[in-house]
């Protein structure tokens, strides 16, 4: 009999208990043994859930209250004094480590003011993790033992599992040398770190645990010798002492075959393999496998919404049995589900034709069921058929194929993707806007207030009318053009009112998208994201965002910057499609763009600003043919949707969250780009772009503080820039957008930034 294992289960609850009972308890409306009981209910919830249907080998350790990364540091003592020193119960460290707090004296309790560890995103996902953050003084020792209360609770519900914890290697490749000890290399910690490991292992071991799973992601990313070598010495280790259970080395997102050797002849009882991402790695992993060695065989996909081929997926797997046994095959998740929303069962409103082709984790769980069973003999005929149906009409329905759309990808050549003339010549015919030195902007969105959302959400049910609704934005809008024109910025935007999210609000008015109503997946902490959900070949049935630029256009007689997400980001920030590949549906998505910018340009937005703030997440993890084409189509895609516009139509973009390579910016031949620097505060960064004719506009204040700098403070920052950057080509602008800001602070900031800029008008 084959066995089935998943390798993780999202830990949010199917109706977010999980951010409910979180954000309570920092508000203080409840208890940490609440807290705790909402977690051990969530964890029993999604053990039975799996048992119920039959899975062989489930995974415990896989909840988190915040991050499984930080819950690590917080067992092995990676616990900065700057946290340790207030003495706080265990899991309010562990909060203040992944978010930062900030608590007045009691006259119990002393004040505390701490901000968070860094967050950075997890490999190509959306989720983020917390960095773990050593020193020279970090003293790794056994602090507490979550992973073997967790396995207990699991035994004690009659649930046998197998404990996860990312592995050494991997969890000290991730971390970084805290800010007093840079020259600290992480790595070189391994050999501290290793009898830690082996400590929490041989609990487990004692608890009853007869395998653990280790995941090592790193070993699908560009390894140096030394990280390779690490393998050896911490596997040869861990692998070696007595009492401790056995290991599965886990890998997903990418292929392991530029690292195989480092893999190889460990001694580890089991590796686990992402097939989803590259099943042509078959072959080569098996080779390295010892005679007693089973593979796990990632075929159904943790990321992504998409109902399993159960024909495609038992291939692969019969193939692995015919060289290595039925005994010694896993039918398994590509990785922890934690990337997929909780239960398409939740969705009532999703047209039946689709939902049909949808699977979440929890018809997941049973998928792997369905093919372990098949593969052993047992008659799933019904459901093979049943499977078999829907992936044909998938791949047939009108609602996934348009034709037109089609033949529009098909004939796009490069004359498509570039202006028509050069920066210089646009330059000269932008003059038009008569912008001043320094000229001053913002990124795009302006407070969203609660007012607004609640008129959002009265449009939504019905019970205002859209003129009403219209009514309202408009006079948002208004409130937001006159506060502009009052502080003196040069270059005016709307405030996006009317937008729910940057990729949603697009996605509703694009034919071949679909929504979920209850399709939430972890971002990071309590932020939980509901991406769409690209269904079919995508286009605009008419005019997205021409009305409100056009309104504000209207009432000012300073310019309206037309504000747009670019095909990059909505497809990075959707669940894509995995019928047709990733370029495609950029192309698609570039097209559609292309009219709106055409369609904005033509009702007098004669500057543009498309936004690709998720380009650098979509780079492949590895360097080489794949990561090459990526960022050719990337930008491509992005003058695709720009390029179709007049010399004397200003095209912006806009990058922040990332380093983005300053050879990726060039490549989108924007005329102005703005970016996230007030951070960075680099020149090593800027001067990479002296050569660069366009403009760029470098981002000068934070906005995910309400911290509001002075206007001494912004005269300081320009004049640091200018030690190495041309005035010339210099805008004045914030990191981001204002949504998340206060009206307040907003107005008091950019009132400072705007005066700055003025006053080296003045100097130069
Ligand atoms: N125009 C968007 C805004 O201002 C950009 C958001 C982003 O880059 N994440 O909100
Ligand atoms: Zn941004």
């Amino acid at each position: 009999m084959v066995q089935s294992s998943v390798l993780g289960f999202p830990r949010i609850g199917a109706n977010r208990e999980l951010k409910k009972t979180t954000e309570a308890y920092w508000q203080g409306k409840v208890s940490s043994e609440e807290l705790f009981k909402v977690g051990k209910e969530i964890r029993a919830h999604n053990w039975k859930l799996q048992k119920d249907a039959g899975v062989d080998v489930i995974a415990s350790n896989d909840f988190s209250f915040y991050d499984q990364v930080l819950d690590l540091s917080l067992l092995f003592n990676a616990i900065p004094e700057r946290y340790s020193k207030y003495n706080l119960a265990p899991i309010d460290t562990f909060f203040a480590m992944g978010r930062g707090l900030q608590k007045k004296a009691t006259e119990t309790e002393a004040a505390v003011d701490v901000t968070a560890l860094e967050m950075v995103k997890w490999f190509d996902s959306n989720y983020h993790y917390v960095r773990p953050t050593f020193s020279h003084s970090t003293q790794f020792k056994l602090n507490g033992q979550k992973p073997v209360d967790e396995y207990l609770e699991a035994k004690a519900l009659g649930v046998e599992t197998r404990p996860v914890l990312l592995g050494p290697v991997s969890y000290l490749t991730l971390g970084k040398a805290d800010k007093d000890s840079l020259d600290l290399e992480p790595l070189s910690l391994l050999e501290k770190l290793l009898p830690v490991y082996a400590e929490i292992l041989k609990k487990l071991g004692e608890a009853g645990a007869t395998s653990v799973q280790l995941d090592e992601p790193v070993l699908v990313l560009d390894l140096d010798e030394k990280t390779q070598g690490a393998f050896k010495t911490a596997y040869d280790f861990l692998g070696t002492q007595s009492g401790s259970p056995a290991i599965t080395l886990a890998t997903y997102f990418g292929t392991v075959v530029p690292n195989l050797a480092a893999i190889k002849n460990l001694p580890v009882s089991s590796f686990h393999f992402d097939f989803v991402r590259n099943p042509e790695q078959l072959d080569d992993v098996i080779s390295i496998l010892s005679d007693k060695q089973t593979l796990s065989a990632g075929v159904v996909d943790g990321r992504n919404i998409w109902k399993n081929d159960f024909a495609k997926s038992s291939a692969l797997v019969k193939k692995a049995i015919e060289k290595l046994g039925a005994d010694r095959v896993t039918v398994a998740t590509s990785s922890s589900l934690l990337h997929t929303p909780v239960d398409l069962e939740s969705e009532k409103k999703l047209d039946p034709v689709i939902k049909d082709w949808f699977a979440f984790a929890t018809q997941k769980v049973k998928e792997i069921v369905v093919i372990a069973k098949n593969i052993s003999g047992e008659d799933v005929s019904a459901e093979l058929e049943a499977n078999a149906k829907s992936i044909s009409e998938r791949a047939s329905s009108s609602l996934t194929n348009n034709k037109t759309v089609q033949e529009r990808v098909g004939a796009i050549n490069d004359k498509l993707s570039q202006r028509a003339a050069p920066f210089p010549e646009r330059l000269e015919a932008q003059k038009v806007f008569n912008l001043p030195l320094f000229p001053t902007t913002t990124i795009g969105s302006f407070p969203q207030t609660k007012d607004i959302r609640v008129n959002r959400n009265k449009f939504v049910k019905g019970t205002i009318t859209p003129e009403e609704y219209e009514q309202f934005i408009n006079k948002e809008i208004e409130t937001v053009i006159r506060f502009q024109e009052e502080i003196g910025l040069d270059v005016l935007v709307h405030g996006e009112p009317e937008r729910n999210d940057m990729v949603q609000y697009f996605g509703e008015q694009i034919d071949g998208y679909t929504f979920t109503v209850y399709g939430w997946v972890q971002s990071y902490g309590s932020r939980y994201v509901r991406p769409p959900i690209i269904v079919g070949d995508l286009s605009r049935p008419k005019p997205m965002s021409v009305k409100e630029s056009v309104y504000a256009q209207s009432i000012t007689t300073k310019h309206v910057k037309g504000m747009l997400t670019g095909p990059v980001t909505c497809l990075r920030w959707s669940f894509p499609r995995d019928d047709v590949d990733q370029r495609t549906q950029a192309m698609q998505l570039a097209l559609a763009l292309r009219d709106e910018v055409n369609d904005l340009e033509a009702a007098g937005v004669k500057i543009i600003q498309v936004d690709e703030p998720a380009l650098r997440e979509g780079l492949p993890l590895r360097a080489g043919d794949e990561r090459t084409a990526y960022l050719q189509w990337a930008a491509e895609s992005f003058r695709i949707s720009t390029c179709g516009v007049q010399n004397s139509t200003q095209i912006h973009s806009h990058f922040c969250y990332s380093d983005l390579d300053p050879n990726h910016i060039k490549a989108l031949d924007a005329d102005v780009v703005s970016i996230e620097y007030s951070k960075k505060d680099d020149p090593k960064y800027i001067s990479e772009f002296l050569n660069y004719p366009n403009h760029i506009g470098l981002g000068l204040f934070d906005i995910h503080s309400p911290r509001v700098p002075s206007y001494e403070e912004f005269n300081a920052k320009i004049a640091k820039i200018l030690e190495s950057y041309p005035a010339e080509k210099f805008w004045v602008n914030p990191d981001c957008g204002l949504k998340t800001r206060g009206w307040e602070e907003t107005k008091l900031s950019l009132t400072n930034m705007v005066e700055s800029a003025k006053h080296f008008r003045e100097l130069y």
